[in-house]
């Protein structure tokens, strides 16, 4: 494969490391395992293997970065600015991990460099910001017992949960790094990150990233592996807290593992997420949205707009034009700019979205464009809109993690609304209308952690992300993350 950036190529000629206690360092067991070039197939890398002794020394070395304090009492705007210093590195060095991204999941480079970089890099300005606005309240108490003269002087504390555990999927690997580091950062904790195995790369970068900064030894420990070392970390008694990104499946798993010393957990987990097309739309853009509500990312995104309920007035017109905006997506490599559905991120994933294909067909459902894999090499599929589906269909049910979606005609409001909400997950929901009433009644009424209307996939470090349901718990981004890193002292003074 042709590579653009010279410290790209560099990294990947180097030994590739894990980072614990600020030392770059390989497996204790010395095993390794191999990353792939999605469009390719190929091995890109071998990387260490981290099990549970490393998970181990990792938890150890964040927990001396805590306990000696250092960390945790830095002066607020001192750390402000280290944090702001992450960012400012990651737009030097943006081109270099929007290529490693791109190599190691597939995804389109320019999109890794202009939007999954970027949004990271603005996700760590974006709590760096915060490091100098966490407060306490003062509180003046009843105290019903006390002599009415005793006076007393009460205030809370906000204060860092400790030693956290962060797991992340492959789908967003540098993105994901960031909404963990940059919140449980900035509100003086220590970590221990586990990437997904199919992309281990960008964070290791982003590791070399934050050694420049000067985050010092112990406080960012990264550890490469398996789902072993991840239930390592989850299950382990010395961690503090647990922040899960992937499938709810895992998710149930970190929670049985996170018992064991009650440790604090947060989840983001899958979706099945409505997107609903009301008659009112303004049709080509409910059509543009729509389209890249379920192929953005290849469709490997939790929040996807997967279910496409559309008004029974306008749906011929709109699934035909659906049908030809999905026909017209190139696909191929990430590093060709015209390719808009890039491979899926690995031979696992390609078996998952085929066998959806085939479930989809077997159970009556008709693809109005895609339904197949395409080529033989690279993990690539057609960007699918399946019709004449039934409630009960997997694909209708479950999360494909592809670029696939099911369009579903409907008749009232009511309709679209219990429609949209039948469904085990909550992550997010979109609607289509120009009826400004409509849309906040719906809105009001949908069951998920977002509701974009009239656009889709409309992020912001400012806006809280999470689901209801099986979609997880907790709120990543915004102020709300400032809630999952830190916890609560009530002092109170008799004077
Ligand atoms: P996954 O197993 O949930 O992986 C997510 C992360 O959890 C990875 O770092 C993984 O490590 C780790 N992990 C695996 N088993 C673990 C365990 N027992 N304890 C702790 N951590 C563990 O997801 P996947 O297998 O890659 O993908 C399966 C499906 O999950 C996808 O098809 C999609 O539907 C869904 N998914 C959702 C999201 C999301 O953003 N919500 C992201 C990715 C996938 P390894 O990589 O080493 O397994
Ligand atoms: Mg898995």
């Amino acid at each position: 494969m042709a590579i653009n950036s010279a410290r790209v190529k560099e990294f990947l000629n180097s030994p590739i490391r894990m980072l614990i206690d600020g030392e770059w360092v390989e497996s204790r067991s010395g095993e390794t395992f191999e990353t792939h070039d999605p469009a390719t197939g190929e091995v890109l890398a071998t990387v260490p293997k981290g099990n549970a002794e490393d998970i181990d020394a990792a938890v150890t070395a964040a927990r001396r970065a805590f306990d000696d304090g250092a960390w945790t009492s830095m002066r607020p705007n001192v750390r402000q600015q280290l944090i702001w210093k992450i960012a400012d590195l990651m737009d030097e060095y943006a081109a270099d991990l929007g290529e490693l991204e791109s190599l190691d999941n597939g995804k389109s480079v320019g999109i890794a460099t202009a939007v999954d970089v970027r949004y990271a890099a603005e996700c760590f300005r974006y709590y760096a910001g915060w490091t100098t606005k966490l407060t306490g309240s003062t509180i003046t108490p009843s105290m019903l017992i006390a002599d009415p003269a005793q006076e007393y002087h009460s205030y809370t504390r906000r204060e860092p949960v400790g030693v956290c555990g962060q797991i992340i999927p492959w789908n967003f690997p540098i993105l994901m790094a960031a909404w963990k580091l940059a919140p449980a950062l900035a509100t003086g904790n220590t970590i221990v990150l586990k990437p997904a195995e199919q992309t281990p790369l960008s964070a290791l970068l982003l590791g070399q990233i934050l050694e420049e900064a000067g985050v010092p030894a112990g406080v960012v420990n990264i550890v490469t592996g398996f789902g072993d070392a991840g239930a390592a970390l989850s299950g382990h008694d010395d961690v503090d807290k647990v922040a899960f990104t992937g499938s709810t499946e895992v998710g149930k798993l970190i929670v049985d593992a996170a018992q064991g010393n009650l440790k604090k957990v947060s989840l983001e987990l899958g979706g099945k997420s409505p997107n609903i097309v009301f008659a009112d739309a303004d049709i080509p853009a409910a059509v543009a949205g729509s389209l890249m509500g379920f192929t953005f990312n290849s469709g490997q995104a939790c929040e996807s707009g997967t279910r496409i309920f559309v008004h029974e007035d306008i749906y011929d017109a709109f699934s035909q034009a659906l049908a030809d905006a999905t026909a017209g997506l190139k696909v191929g490599p990430g590093n060709d700019p015209e390719a808009a559905v890039t491979p899926l991120v690995s031979q696992e994933q390609l078996d998952r979205v085929t066998r959806y294909f085939d479930e989809g067909k077997a159970a009556g459902a008709r693809a109005l464009v895609g339904g197949s894999r395409v080529g033989d090499s690279g993990f690539y599929v057609e960007p699918t809109v399946f019709v004449d589906t039934t409630p009960d269909m997997s694909i209708v049910r479950e999360e494909i993690f592809g670029p696939v979606a099911v369009l579903i005609p409907f008749t009232t409001d009511e309709e679209a609304i219990a429609a949209a909400n039948d469904t085990e997950y909550g992550l997010a929901a979109g609607l289509w209308t120009k009826d400004l009433s409509r849309a906040h009644k719906v809105a009001a009424r949908l069951q998920a952690g977002q509701v974009w209307i009239n656009t889709f996939h409309a992020f912001d470090n400012a806006l809280p992300f999470g689901g209801y349901h099986q979609s997880g718990w907790g709120r990543e981004l915004g102020a709300d993350a400032i809630d999952l890193y830190t916890q609560i002292k009530a002092v109170n003074i008799a004077l």
